[in-house]
């Protein structure tokens, strides 16, 4: 007998679990103690209901190392065959520029960032979004462009709903040309369906449709490559007061007459060829243009220029009243989570290409289509069109599926058609060489070479069309032509920035917890990033596996029978998940089942959602506790009883609360016919302790961006499960050209990629595989624990809002400034400024409840970390107290001057608090200190005065 540890033993060191949780065992107890509780267990019992805990653990494989998960996704990845893909149909091979690749895609800096709802730390990623606004509003001629949507498909859709707005006559007919994506096509359906939109597919080169028209969209170039000429048709559409929308690709567009000289009035289409993996499908940045007069109406966020506190230029979101977060039902659109990470990697493909750069591209995926066509041609193939930019279609009565497979067999994947023709998309990666295994699979060796060809070729493109205009004048496309002014660039703006590498991001309801490298990695191996979406399910099994195993642990953890990993943002699962709802009433023929029941402290996706899916919304009131009025709910219920179509309830609720009454809430809408969507996104709180599945919800929607690891990266990308029981599982989402995407019953696509963002998917795998059944549940127990001990902590500087049984909150908290307001004049946005100075990123402030904060520490910060936040505020709250007392002057103290810059502090200094109060608070910082960029940003000025591209430079003049 000896002490020596084991060869096992010595093996648990690496255990993931103690990485991905912060506070180690000791710190743990030490956090146990100071909430008064001896044991996990014994504070978990006391703070989360017996009535909604699951009796057993969760079933899932058990938690392996880093290094054996790695080799697991190896095996995984090496199950995807990565073919050369000429599929096109929106989805190109790119070459992501190494320096864009390591830098931006695979830096913390970037990926762990949040939306900038903070502007002031987050000018950086708002200048690269600026940088997209302006490549996409110049490439597409139209003036203003929003800072990145969730896919083609989606953007068409949104576009669609904003014509639909800008209508004041009431029309209910879109017509959509024939000639457009399939998957586009498709979401169109979906989403018009439940708004009573009919949509008119035709081919509008015939000219407009006997309709009562609120819009038109035709694809530019057209699904087929052909490039047609749509100016007498959105002139014939402007004519009658339609929208036109053009869904255009921005690489075509370096060369073709773009939408705003068409007469277009939006202008929808994806970025993913501006250096962005295909990743199977997503993600990658949609983009929406518009003419003068609908900024307002835009969908998603939108960056604009404002000042700050002494004038000078800053980046903020503009016209956020547009936005669901507060206007609700009422909003634009339903975005949330976007694809920001995705937009940055577009807008800075085109920064280090430049305009002659792109152009160059352009040219040569052009030369080698019309090249392709050519020899096709000179082999006896029939070409489709005569004029088309990277697509060629080649008619090949009967032999369509023989040639697909030949392509197939010689390393190429071809779009099939149909029976007689098949698609080849050119794109930045092809080659010469692929071109003579094209000719020889269609016919017979070329007796030329290319190069030959290529001389004796002209372009294919309509001279009528050829674009005139300059682009991408701004001398941020001008100056970061080296790789080392290039990594520069992105190391100056990335350091503008506060992001998770530098500290705790306390958003609540968020869940800014570790992205750990590990789970990162895989995203960029080739055999997942360069998988085309519509790639033959074969080549993709290993893709396939892990979508399979994802989806299973996913029903697992949440009690359910059946999960589509489609919806690429929460608001999209919502909205998935409702349509099922919806869905399911009509298959028992209760078509008037339209009200949606939906707390006032709902996230406002919610509400914006559900009207999305065709719903009216009735607003549940929550008591002065915060948890929903049991007596206001049984009153509504009543009074729409025939028509209740379901209830959405956050669980824990956004207040940061277990509610007790979950199961009677559920209950009481199931007795009046309705369903139970519980949102999910705070599923961090009940991962491994509750299933919403068995506590009596119909559906929800995860968000993998939150609890499942997957990075914030600046606000997107995200993935937003939804998950069903039984009874729905026939109304999933599904997709046209996949028949393992869903149930064919389905409600049809929600996204434009049968499986979404599922480049993304690797990093949830591996966080799952990481930690097991009982990782799972620790980080649970470990978040819980730590925004208990936060409130705690808290609760003598601040009176901490919502509690739930025994005075114990869930995973966040909520602290209450409004009597601090009232008696000392400092604001929830002077303390979220003046946390900036301290070296933090503010919480969640003035959601779900009007001047609070609301702060979700999750299990990943150190109790290091929490107790220096607990420093800081409390520190700040020492300051406060001192505006209270007259110490500090009442409108010129360090909190209402905050945040404060170094240029600030080496001019001259007005104020009469000491330079080093100001910058290094109670020792903050010292030789680690975060510098803003700028000062506190004037909201209002940038939305009066709205600026959404590039400012000319001189505007930073002095
Ligand atoms: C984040 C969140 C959403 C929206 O998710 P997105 O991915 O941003 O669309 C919805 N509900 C709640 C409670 C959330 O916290």
């Amino acid at each position: 007998m000896t002490d020596r540890p084991t060869i096992a033993d010595l093996a648990s060191h690496v255990r993931f679990a103690d990485r991905h949780i912060g506070p180690s065992s000791g710190e743990r107890a030490r956090m146990l103690a100071e909430v008064g509780y001896a044991s996990t267990d014994a504070l978990i019992d006391a703070a989360v209901p017996a009535r909604i805990r699951s009796g057993r653990g969760l079933r899932l494989p058990d938690a392996a190392d880093e290094t054996a998960v790695l080799r697991e996704l190896r095996e995984l990845a090496d199950r995807n065959e990565v073919l050369t893909s000429m599929i096109g149909l929106g989805y190109y091979d790119t070459v992501t520029p190494g320096v864009i690749k390591r830098n931006v895609l695979e830096n913390p800096a970037w990926y762990t960032a949040y939306t900038p709802y903070q502007p002031e730390i987050s000018q950086g990623r708002l200048e690269a979004l600026l940088n997209f606004q302006t490549a996409v509003a110049d490439l597409t001629g139209l003036p203003v462009s929003g800072a990145s949507l969730l896919d083609e498909a989606t953007a068409a859709a949104e576009a669609m709903t904003l014509a639909r707005r800008a209508d004041k006559r009431g029309r209910t007919a879109f017509a959509v040309d024939a000639d457009t994506f399939p998957q586009t096509l498709a979401v169109l359906r979906t989403r018009a369906e439940p708004l009573g939109i009919d949509l008119v597919v035709a081919d509008l080169s015939e000219g407009l449709p006997d309709a009562d028209l609120f819009g038109i969209l035709v694809q530019y170039p057209g699904a087929s490559g052909a490039v047609r000429d749509h100016r007498a048709l959105l002139a014939a559409a402007r004519e009658r007061g339609a929208v036109g929308v053009v869904a255009a690709d921005l690489l075509a567009l370096t060369l073709l007459t773009p939408p705003g000289e068409l007469g277009a009035d939006v202008a929808v289409g994806s970025t993913q060829r501006f250096g962005v993996p295909m990743g199977y499908g997503g993600p990658h940045a949609g983009y929406m243009a518009v003419r003068d007069g609908l900024a307002r109406q835009l969908p998603g966020r939108l960056v604009g220029v404002s000042v700050d506190a002494a004038g000078d230029p800053a980046y903020r979101l503009a016209l956020q009243t547009r936005e669901q977060h507060i206007r609700r039902e009422k909003a634009t659109s339903n975005i949330c989570t976007a694809q920001v990470l995705l937009a940055v990697m577009a807008g800075m493909y085109a920064v280090y290409h430049g305009p002659d750069g792109l152009r160059r591209i352009a040219q040569r995926v052009h030369r080698h289509a019309a090249v392709l066509a050519e020899g096709l041609r000179a082999l006896g193939v029939e070409v489709e069109h005569e004029q088309f930019f990277d697509t060629v279609r080649a008619r090949v009565p009967g032999r369509a599926s023989d040639l697909v497979a030949a392509a197939r067999a010689a390393g190429i994947n071809l779009l099939r058609v149909d029976d007689d023709s098949v698609g080849i998309s050119c794109d930045e990666t092809t080659t010469g060489e692929q071109l003579r295994v094209l000719w020889e699979v269609f016919g017979s060796r070329l007796p030329g070479t290319v190069e030959d060809l290529d001389r004796a070729t002209g372009d294919a493109l309509p001279p009528g069309l050829l674009r005139e205009s300059g682009y991408l004048e701004h001398p941020v496309f001008h100056s970061h032509r080296s790789e080392t002014a290039m990594l520069r660039y992105l190391r100056r703006l990335s350091d503008r920035d506060l992001a998770l590498d530098r500290t705790m991001i306390p958003l609540g309801s968020c869940t800014m917890k570790l992205n750990a490298t590990t789970e990162m990695e895989p995203v960029t191996w080739p055999e997942f990033a360069r998988m085309h979406p519509f790639a033959p399910v074969d080549q993709a099994r290993g893709y396939l596996r892990l979508i399979r195993d994802l989806e299973g642990w996913l029903a697992e953890a949440t009690g359910y029978h059946a999960v589509s990993l489609q919806p690429n943002a929460g608001s999209q699962g919502e909205y998935a998940g409702l349509l099922a709802i919806r869905a399911y009433h009509r298959s028992r023929g209760e078509h008037g089942r339209t009200v949606c029941l939906i707390p006032a402290s709902a996230h406002g996706t919610n509400a914006a959602s559900a009207v999305l899916a065709g719903m009216r919304v009735v607003v549940v009131a929550c008591d002065s506790e915060g948890n929903i009025d049991l007596a206001d709910l049984a009153a509504k219920i009543e009074a729409h009883r025939a028509e209740l179509s379901a209830i959405m309830v956050t669980y824990p609720s956004t207040h940061g609360v277990y509610e007790e009454s979950i199961t009677e809430v559920c209950a009481a809408v199931h007795e009046a016919g309705g369903q139970v969507y519980v949102d999910g996104a705070n599923l961090n709180a009940l991962l491994g302790l509750a299933r919403p599945g068995e506590f009596g919800a119909d559906v929800s929607h995860l968000n993998l961006h939150k609890t499942f690891c997957i990075p914030h990266g600046g606000g997107g990308p995200g993935v937003g499960p939804v998950a069903v029981r039984e009874h729905l599982a026939e109304f999933l989402p599904n997709h046209p050209l996949s028949d393992d995407a869903g149930p064919h019953t389905g409600i049809g696509p929600v996204a434009a990629a049968p499986f979404g963002s599922a480049g993304i998917l690797p990093i949830s795998w591996a966080y799952v595989r990481l930690m097991g059944a009982e990782g799972l549940r620790r980080a649970t127990e470990a978040a819980v624990l730590s925004a208990n001990y936060l409130a705690k902590r808290l609760a003598p500087h601040y009176p901490v809002l919502y509690t739930g049984a025994n005075g114990l909150i869930a995973h966040e908290c909520v602290i209450d400034l409004r009597r601090i307001t009232k008696e000392t004049g400092v604001t929830v946005a002077d303390v979220a400024k003046r946390l900036i100075d301290y070296g933090f990123h503010a919480p969640t402030m003035s959601f779900p409840v009007a001047g609070t904060l609301m702060i979700e520490p999750t299990e990943s910060e150190d109790l290091a970390e929490l107790d220096r936040f607990v420093a800081a505020l409390a520190a700040i709250r020492a300051e406060i107290a001192a505006v209270g007392a007259g110490a500090l002057d009442r409108a010129d103290n360090p909190l209402r001057n905050a945040p404060h810059t170094a240029a600030q502090l080496a001019g001259e200094w007005p104020h009469p608090y000491e330079r080093s109060t100001a910058a290094f608070p109670s020792g903050a910082g010292g030789a680690d200190k975060y510098w803003p960029p700028v000062r506190r940003i004037d909201e209002g000025y940038g939305d009066r005065n709205l600026v959404c591209s590039c400012p000319p430079p001189e505007a930073f003049a002095g």
